[in-house]
């Protein structure tokens, strides 16, 4: 079925429609596609712009002098007016024996045989057109139908389709949490009939779609229909483990609902702080005895550092988290100096202050609490006014060096100098006035002397 629809692409950049005429008037069929056309359709701002040929690959890039060749996924690169677009030669779709995504790529030879092979109506649907004639557009699959009902229905038999690529079932729910749409019925079944060949997937894929998810405006909607459909226990088992435990919390059900309630409650651009919330409860279904959750906080720094490893986050990442998840339990009160103050700031590191705080924030309303219980709002405060003034929070910012010490105080290397260095580090976060050389050295004969 075809329909000219000019007017209802009105957010189409012109790089965009003049890169489709291009294709076009060199003798090439060519096609808006995609997640692209999807989100143009519904007046979103999509995340990149698709464009689909029966071009191979050779020959766009002969069309496009300079554009890029991403051999590995068959896609070529064109950038025209600082827009990046992506495309692609049709593609058909072959059997995959391992329910993962074939990393071969097979070219097809017309639109209708690359609709087929993608996975939701709503992401089948093309607009554009063989070299002549007016662009027009192509649903075969009813994806316009079903993006005013807002639902996202696989493109043909849904157990098939999740069994050749099991990846498309984490893309419905990721798919469904970001649009905001309803995952069709049977479709959400077959889902939870194939969830565990979930089990094949790359932990990179998984993470990718993770991080889209988390983006969400709201990621509960996702993460409760992983949840719900079994993939959860696939793809994160301790979270899985999560519902059912008590939590003690005024109007909160359970720990997962508890869980839900923090990841939303972060700001949607702050992506590892949305991860840290997923997981910073991570360790307490393991550690739950007797009503209470011993080192729960220590317990689940090491299983976010192992899940988030596995799945193959950044390093750095991996350990933003794990150490967000350590220091979390926190209890702040207002009687506290201005030494506890920036013994705090010492233990989880300056940069980690305001995250550590934001989860907390999070953390509160997800215990139905308004966000600055425990006076968050004075300790940021408090952390802020230490921060700005500059005071010394570790060994690298002493007056001195190790190297001071050893030429003042006839010291050899070692242990023994690291751990001095230390003991002054502890003396001027309580002091800061201590922080002069002179003061220092005095200071250091003292705790030597002190010592024996
Ligand atoms: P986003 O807005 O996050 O980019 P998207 O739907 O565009 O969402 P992409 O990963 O950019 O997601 O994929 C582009 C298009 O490729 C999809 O809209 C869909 O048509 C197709 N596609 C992607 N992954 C798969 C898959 N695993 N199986 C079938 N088709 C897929
Ligand atoms: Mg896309």
């Amino acid at each position: 079925m075809t329909t000219d629809t000019g007017p209802l692409l009105p957010a189409l950049p012109a790089a965009v429609r003049s890169l489709l005429d291009d294709l076009r008037g060199a003798g090439q069929a060519a096609y808006l596609v995609g997640g692209s056309l999807r989100d143009s359709l519904l007046g979103r701002v999509p995340s990149d712009w698709d464009l689909t040929t029966d071009a191979r690959p050779e020959r766009i890039q002969a069309i496009f002098p300079g554009s890029l060749y991403e051999n590995r996924f068959g896609t070529v690169v064109v950038r025209r007016d600082g827009v990046a677009c992506e495309i692609t030669t049709f593609r058909r779709d072959f059997a995959s024996p391992d329910h993962r995504h074939p990393e071969r790529v097979e070219f097809g030879e017309t639109i209708d045989e690359d609709l087929a092979r993608r996975d939701f109506t709503v992401n089948a649907m093309a607009w554009g057109g063989p070299p002549a004639g007016e662009p027009a557009f192509v649903d075969m699959f009813g994806g316009r139908a079903d993006l005013e009902r807002r639902l996202l229905r696989a493109v043909g038999d849904p157990d098939a389709r999740f069994e050749e690529d099991a990846l498309r079932m984490v893309r419905a729910v990721r798919l469904a949490a970001t649009l905001g749409f309803a995952i069709e019925a049977a479709t959400l079944a077959a889902i939870g009939r194939n969830a565990a060949l979930a089990r094949f997937l790359s932990g990179e894929r998984i993470a990718a779609e993770l991080e889209r998810l988390l983006a969400a405006p709201a990621p509960s909607a996702g993460l409760r229909l992983l949840g719900e459909t079994g993939l959860l226990a696939v793809i994160a088992p301790e979270l899985a483990r999560q519902p059912g435990i008590p939590q003690g919390k005024k109007g909160v059900s359970d720990l997962w609902e508890h869980t839900l309630r923090t990841v939303d409650a972060v700001p949607a651009g702050r992506r590892s702080l949305r991860l840290a919330a997923l997981v910073h409860d991570i360790g307490k279904p393991s550690t739950f005895a007797d009503g209470h959750f011993h080192h729960h906080d220590v317990e689940g720094a090491r299983l976010a550092a192992e899940w988030l490893g596995a799945l193959h986050f950044p390093r750095a990442v991996v350990e933003r988290v794990a150490h967000l998840v350590r220091h979390h339990m926190f209890a702040y009160e207002p009687r506290w100096t201005d030494a506890s103050v920036r013994r705090l700031i010492r233990r989880v590191g300056p940069a980690a202050v305001e995250d550590l705080i934001a989860l907390r924030e999070a953390d509160n309303v997800g215990s139905g609490l308004a966000p600055d219980a425990g006076h968050l709002a004075e300790l940021r405060a408090r952390c802020a006014g230490q921060l700005a003034a500059r005071v010394a929070l570790g060994r690298g910012d002493l007056a001195l060096d190790g190297h001071d010490l050893m030429a003042a105080l006839d010291l050899e290397p070692g242990p023994r100098l690291g751990w001095l260095l230390d003991a002054l580090t502890e003396r001027v976060v309580a002091e800061p006035a201590l922080n002069e050389r002179e003061r220092l050295l005095e200071t250091a004969r003292a705790i030597l002397a002190e010592e024996g």
